[in-house]
C-alpha cells in the first residue's frame, strides 16, 4: 500500500490493441486527464477512429443509416445511436435503419 500511486487509485489500467497498427496502448491518460472512467476505452476508440479513420480490436460500432438521405453514424453505445435515429426520424419523417454490434438490423420509423 503506498500513497503515491501514479494512477490515482486506478491500478488495473486497461489496454487497448490495434492490429492494424500493430500496437498497443495503455489507457492512463485517458483515465488520468479526460478523467473518462470507466468510459476510458469508449473515449479511445472514438479518438482512435477520428484521427485513423478506424476502430481498434473489439470495439463494434452501431450503425445509423437514412434510408431515404445519405445521412448515417456510427456510435459505441445503444443509445446514443438510438437517440440519433429517433431523432432522425422525427425531424425528417425518414425511416432509419439501427444496426447493432452483431449486425442485428431495425428499422426506425417516424411516429
Ligand atoms: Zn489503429
Ligand atoms: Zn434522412
Amino acid at each position: 500500500m503506498s500513497d503515491d500511486e501514479p494512477t490515482n487509485g486506478i491500478d488495473d489500467v486497461p489496454t487497448v490493441t490495434c492490429s492494424r497498427c500493430g500496437r498497443e496502448w495503455d489507457l492512463a491518460y485517458e483515465l488520468e486527464e479526460l478523467r473518462a472512467g470507466n468510459r476510458a476505452v469508449e473515449q479511445f476508440a472514438l479518438d482512435h477512429e477520428r484521427h485513423t479513420g478506424h476502430y481498434p480490436d473489439d470495439v463494434t460500432p452501431w450503425l445509423v443509416a437514412c434510408k431515404r438521405c445519405p445521412d448515417g453514424e456510427q456510435f459505441l453505445s445503444e443509445r446514443p445511436a438510438r437517440r440519433w435515429a429517433t431523432a432522425h426520424a422525427r425531424h425528417t419523417r425518414h425511416d432509419v435503419l439501427l444496426q447493432d454490434p452483431d449486425e442485428n438490423q431495425t428499422v426506425v420509423s417516424p411516429e
